[in-house]
């Protein structure tokens, strides 16, 4: 590949060979569906809690809105479980009956930005290395901009009002 083409991956654009693609990785559909079908989540055994979902919930398995007053599942997570040794564990919704999970195709979840996301852009080892928070229509650029950073080796997509978790972005 020469230096001047630019090649379409995904969502992503690689240039002169360097690969920025990227994929969204949305919560394992194990850890949601034990969650949901045994009342506890599944790496720390803390009961779960299904109710009808208020306003502005994002299920962390399929990476869409809940419906309101549709049966979501409150459970304990923590987004760094087989990443990194240091945890950070919080709540985290999903469907409580059940959905299919996002694709890791690059695709981003942009609908979840119409409520403010912050992205917590970390380096290996849980260092944090740059935060923005972003909007619907500034996150992609944000996005891509902080996957281009070389120290940067994934993002984590937190809400800016709740704090709560969100996904994942990481290089292909
Ligand atoms: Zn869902």
């Amino acid at each position: 590949m020469s230096e001047a083409m630019i090649t379409t991956i995904g969502d992503a654009v690689a240039v002169g060979g360097r690969r920025t693609a990227r994929k969204v990785v949305a919560i394992e559909t194990r850890v949601a569906e034990a969650a949901r079908l045994a009342g506890r989540d599944a790496h720390y055994g803390f009961p779960a809690h299904t109710a009808p979902a208020g306003a502005g919930l994002p299920c962390r398995h399929c990476l869409q809105w809940i419906e309101e007053g549709a049966r979501a599942t409150l459970f304990t997570f923590d987004p760094f479980s087989g990443v990194e040794n240091l945890p950070l564990p919080g709540p985290v919704y999903v469907h409580a009956d059940g959905c299919e999970r996002y694709a890791e195709d690059g695709s981003l979840p942009v609908h979840l930005m119409k409520s403010p996301r912050t992205l917590n852009a970390y380096a290996a080892g849980r260092k944090l290395v740059a935060q923005e928070y972003v909007e619907e229509a500034t996150a992609a650029e944000a996005i891509d901009r902080l996957m281009e950073r070389q120290d940067v080796e994934y993002i984590h997509v937190r809400s800016t009002t709740a704090g709560c978790y969100t996904f994942r972005i990481e290089r292909v």
